[in-house]
């Protein structure tokens, strides 16, 4: 028998304690989701875990509760579960995923990812748009809809997570709604002084590197394709993480005539992290949902093995195959 779901509206009257997780390498989506997520929480007197796998990215660590979270799962088990941003329950990463695998507590849901598929398996109340421009503006939706007043930290919190996932407004997501929100917000912060945290404390060793990186790009399929690698060592050099070369990748693919960039980020030899950013016809979204990743339409990524020249071949072979389509 199946048992009665649980929604989050009456969780949030009803339980005292919940954990919320973002996904692994969390992005400013993740993050944002999860603290406005924490404060409302909060707000109705619960006890909130904001747990992630990964590091926060530094970046948006001036949101105001970013500083509560935890890398460390708590003993107690929580009263409930909830998921933001991940695409998938395993993205929150193996530890978490596991517990919640097991646990009979309810789990809910807020994601904008095309590709996850079956998600009410999984969780009792799924919140999942993919024509969000951010996972921050369903957790909006859903304060809108119960009536939850809007408050400073909150504010902040889904601001910059749109701001992130949109890439300040400019990425083929950006829609009305996130327009039309940001403007509400507006009155709650100072939209200068958000975006001056996101894009204009960078570190001079990340500037280094970018240099360095951009120097290298590749340009392959007669120029369709930009591609560059990320090394351990590179990473190690400028005592650098993941969270400081995020970015670099819109600079590929920034090239005129470039309709995809890839980036191999090493994980171990002959390991990658490979992201795809692409504009125009190529779905990178579909590309890595093949090599067991996914994304979005514009903006995707699964993990590679073989060397970085075996990776080059590889992206020729997609834009060749795309190309004739
Ligand atoms: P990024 O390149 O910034 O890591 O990720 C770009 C987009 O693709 C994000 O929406 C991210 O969630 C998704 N993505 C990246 N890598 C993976 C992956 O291995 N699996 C899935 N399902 N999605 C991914
Ligand atoms: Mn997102």
């Amino acid at each position: 028998m199946k048992k009665s779901r649980s929604d989050l509206a009456t969780l949030l009257k009803t339980t005292q304690s919940a954990l919320i997780v973002g996904h692994i390498t969390p992005d400013g989506d993740s993050v944002g989701s999860s603290v406005a997520l924490y404060h409302l929480f909060t707000g109705f007197g619960i006890s909130t875990t904001l747990y992630s796998a990964d590091p926060y990215p530094y970046n948006f660590m001036f949101i105001p509760g970013a500083e509560k979270v935890v890398y460390e799962l708590p003993l107690i088990e929580p009263d409930f579960y909830v998921v933001v941003d991940a695409g998938s329950p395993q993205r929150t990463g193996e530890a978490i995923y596991q517990q919640m695998s097991v646990s009979r507590k309810p789990k809910i849901f807020f994601d904008h990812h095309v590709s996850y598929r079956d998600p009410g398996a999984f969780f009792d109340q799924v919140f999942l748009d993919d024509a969000a421009a951010a996972t921050a503006l369903l957790v909006h939706r859903f304060m809108k809809q119960h009536g939850y007043p809007m408050t400073r930290e909150i504010a902040i919190a889904i601001y910059a997570a749109v701001m992130a996932d949109t890439g300040g407004m400019r990425y083929n997501s950006t829609n009305r709604e996130a327009f039309a929100v940001l403007s509400e917000l507006v009155d709650f912060v100072e939209p200068w002084e958000i975006a001056a945290k996101i894009w204009e404390e960078v570190p001079h060793a990340q500037m280094r590197l970018l240099a360095e990186v951009i120097a290298s790009i590749r340009l392959l399929a007669g120029g369709k394709a930009a591609v560059f690698e990320i090394t351990r060592a590179q990473l190690d050099r400028y005592r650098l993480g993941p969270d400081h070369v995020d970015s670099f990748i819109n600079y590929a693919r920034a090239i005129a005539g470039v309709e995809v960039a890839m980036r191999f980020r090493e994980l171990a030899p002959y390991r990658y992290k490979v992201s795809m950013r692409s504009k125009g016809n190529i779905d990178a979204a579909k590309i890595s949902n093949e090599f067991g990743g996914g994304g979005h339409r514009n903006a995707a990524g699964f993990e590679f093995s073989g060397t970085f020249d075996e990776g080059c071949k590889l992206v020729e072979e997609i834009v060749a195959r795309v190309a004739v389509r």
